[in-house]
């Protein structure tokens, strides 16, 4: 019987003891090793010209031989201006990518022997580097996609008569999202180095699983041709039009008599979960990536705005706005003015410090 992978030596290449017995220099080679490889020439981050800058080992730091900028081992990089010994900061690595079902900061802040807000700050830009870097060419292959529900609970009332419905969508908190996931497969191989399961993963946070988001997001982050899995509901409906689709009903079945099955993404929210459960209980909306452009090339944005009314404790009213924003046209403003019952008329608008007619501005004139 072949061994599972999580328990094979491969799986094992970040160790939080490996890091903390290295001393300052192996963990500043390390450093130098994960930025610029094994060699002796190194990169400016200020003019980016590679060469053997000149070394100055009682600071360790390098002084460019184009623009004479010195620059450390962790100039330009999340860890710039750090103050704690470099081990530290890679064994924060390894300690939040060893924790797969994730991390709060407290254990971090214990683990490491600081303070709170800066295993707070820590894990938020480990965070932002991963998204920063996410690798976002359209996924292939064969792909699933599922998506679940976060955030947003409504705490019910002590008394049971003044308990509302939390079925109904009026009485549901709008902070809720939804995750939505993509999640490539992987072909099962003969080695135990190709074990099958999920290749790349994208996630995105969209308010709620729908034709229109999951349409867009779908044509963009996925290859034409590609094999999509995903359950019933109907907000994969109209995938059918651009993708091979294959559907499990999860009412009735796990895996299709076809062999169809999401267990991919399944496994991906069953992390997710565990991670809800048990290490962050609940999920802020500040806190979720929730910005996303789903037409990049367009010069306009959506802008939600909710508000809750509360009487006491209760929550009586939950409103939405809606707000379309971003650049338009002169002929789009002008007639978006006249469109209100306006007159519009184009003004000069000067500033002593601008260069003269170089902007206007429109006003709607009240008629009458
Ligand atoms: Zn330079």
């Amino acid at each position: 019987m072949s061994q599972h992978f999580l328990l094979t030596a491969k799986a094992r290449s970040l160790s939080v003891r490996e890091v903390f017995t290295l001393g300052d220099e192996a963990a500043f080679e390390l450093f130098r090793e994960l930025r610029w490889g094994k060699g002796e020439e190194v990169v400016c981050p200020e003019c980016g010209v590679v060469e053997r800058h000149w070394f100055l080992p009682s600071r360790r730091q390098w002084r460019c031989k184009a623009c004479a900028h010195t620059f450390s081992v962790t100039s330009g990089t999340l860890f710039a201006h750090h103050k704690l010994p470099l081990r530290v900061y890679l064994g924060a690595v390894a300690i939040y990518t060893n924790a797969v079902k994730g991390l709060s900061a407290l254990q971090m802040c214990r683990d490491l022997g600081v303070q709170y807000k800066s295993a707070f700050v820590l894990m938020h830009k480990l965070r932002e580097s991963l998204i920063v870097q996410r690798e976002e060419t359209p996924l292939s292959g064969e792909v699933e996609m599922d998506g679940a529900y976060v955030g947003g609970h409504v705490r019910p009332q002590n008394k049971k008569e003044e308990r509302l419905d939390r079925r109904l969508a009026e009485n549901q908190s709008p902070d809720k999202r939804c995750i939505l996931v993509m999640r490539e497969k992987r072909p099962r191989g003969d080695e135990a180095s190709a074990p099958g399961g999920a290749g790349r993963t994208l996630s995105f946070v969209i308010r709620r699983e729908n034709q229109a988001d999951v349409g867009t997001l779908a044509r963009r982050f996925i290859a034409p041709g590609t094999s999509i899995s995903a359950e019933e509901s109907d907000a994969y409906d109209l995938l059918h039009g651009h993708f091979p689709m294959h559907r499990v009903n999860h009412a009735c079945e796990y895996r299709a008599d076809d062999g169809t099955t999401n267990n991919q993404a399944e496994c991906y929210f069953a992390r997710f979960r565990r991670m809800e459960i048990g290490q962050t209980h609940k999920f802020g909306l500040r806190y979720l990536e929730w910005t996303l452009d789903p037409d990049p090339h367009d010069g306009r944005y959506t802008l939600y705005m909710s508000y809750l009314l509360r009487q006491g404790r209760r929550v009586r009213h939950v409103g939405l706005d809606e707000h379309l924003c971003g650049l338009f046209s002169e002929r789009e403003w002008m007639s978006a003015i006249r469109h209100a019952g306006f007159k519009p008329r184009r003004l000069p608008y000067d500033h002593s410090t601008w260069e003269r007619h170089a902007h206007v501005m429109f006003i709607g004139i009240k008629p009458g």
